[in-house]
């Protein structure tokens, strides 16, 4: 069976929708025919400003999320980066062989460093970081968002490297991104993606919101100068966007969509992804409550899978200390 791997970070409360749909979605799916990984990238959250109690809650958080959309713990190997120390060991090896303007050339570290009063070296070297997260695992598929596309590549580079100058010892992973949901974008800035750091709380979707809060931001979302409900992502991103949100939640095509309401306008439309939404996001709030409920409960489900992730990454570790040349503990 192939293997597929993919991480969210704690950095909000909630998911979004684009979470969702980008990612989380997949992931679902793949473990029925995948040996599947999944963490909560909690190393990946402290290269932006953060509080240590805020940090322990939403790992927490994320991790029932996970649970709640559909992930299963018998099937997916689900667990915290940080409880696998190998993430942070294979990091300085992949990081001895990136070049500093390769690393330069990540543009999320320039839109991210942007937004920070001080951009931190870890905010630097989080591509590598995740490039150890996947290549620990020996990961063939990794399902994300179109925003992680370059990052992807960048890993395949550094495992080919690592293979070339030391021999065979890391899988190359294809990143698996689904075009219609590659990139859900900000509802106020429709060319902008939803982002858990970067949305106005009336650009994003979160997944633990209330039905009506979630139904007036919709019904608030910038649209697009014309009244028709038309596909078309150069002229009318914001209402494209809407129809993308539709047809990944009711199963319909965009011309399907665009049939459905011809003549309406905009109102019956936006009511109806409201409702797409609210029905979507209500079974996974209400589960999401329920597992946070009992904390030990959760914290021992991901022990569980922290130490079935770790066997797998302390293999891959022996292997790399010994083709890197390091001496092995007598
Ligand atoms: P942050 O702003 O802190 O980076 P984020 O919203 O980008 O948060 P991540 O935890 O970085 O969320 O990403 C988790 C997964 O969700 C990744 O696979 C990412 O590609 C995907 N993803 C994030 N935002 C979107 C989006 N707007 N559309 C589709 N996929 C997305
Ligand atoms: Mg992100």
């Amino acid at each position: 069976r192939a293997r597929v791997l993919s991480g969210i970070q704690p950095t909000a409360g909630s998911f979004h929708l684009g979470n969702y749909l980008g990612a989380v979605r997949q992931w679902v799916s793949m473990q029925d025919d995948h040996d599947a990984f999944y963490m909560v990238v909690d190393l990946h959250a402290i290269t932006v400003e953060y509080e240590p109690a805020q940090l322990r809650e939403r790992t927490r958080l994320a991790a029932a999320q996970l649970f709640a959309c559909g992930l299963d713990p018998d099937r997916a190997t689900v667990f915290v980066q940080s409880q696998v120390p190998e993430h942070t060991e294979l990091q300085w090896v992949m990081a001895c062989l990136t070049g500093f303007g390769e690393a330069s050339r990540m543009t999320q570290f320039k839109d991210k460093a942007a937004k920070q009063a001080v951009a931190s070296v870890g905010l630097f070297t989080y591509p590598i970081l995740q490039a150890a997260d996947i290549l620990l695992y020996q990961a063939d598929q990794v399902p994300v968002g179109a925003d992680q596309r370059q990052h992807l590549e960048l890993t395949r580079d550094l495992a080919q490297r690592f293979n070339h100058r030391f021999g065979e010892t890391f899988t190359l992973p294809s990143a698996y991104i689904l075009k219609a949901v590659e990139k859900i974008t900000d509802l106020q800035d429709p060319t902008a993606k939803m982002s858990k750091s970067s949305s106005s709380p009336q650009g994003i979707l979160d997944v633990l919101e209330e039905p009506s809060a979630l139904r007036k931001k919709i019904m608030r979302a910038v649209t697009d100068t014309g009244s028709d409900v038309i596909a078309d992502e150069e002229n009318k991103p914001g209402v494209t966007n809407l129809m993308r949100i539709h047809s990944a939640l009711s199963g319909l095509s965009l011309p399907e969509i665009e049939a459905r309401y011809a003549g309406q306008g905009y109102g019956t439309f936006k009511k109806d992804v409201a409702e797409l939404v609210t029905d979507a996001f209500a079974p996974i709030r209400e589960r999401t409550q329920k597992l946070l409920a009992n904390e030990a409960e959760l914290d021992r489900m991901l022990a569980v899978g922290s130490s079935r992730a770790g066997k797998v990454a302390r293999e891959t570790m022996d292997l790399v200390r010994d083709r890197a040349g390091f001496l092995r503990p007598a």
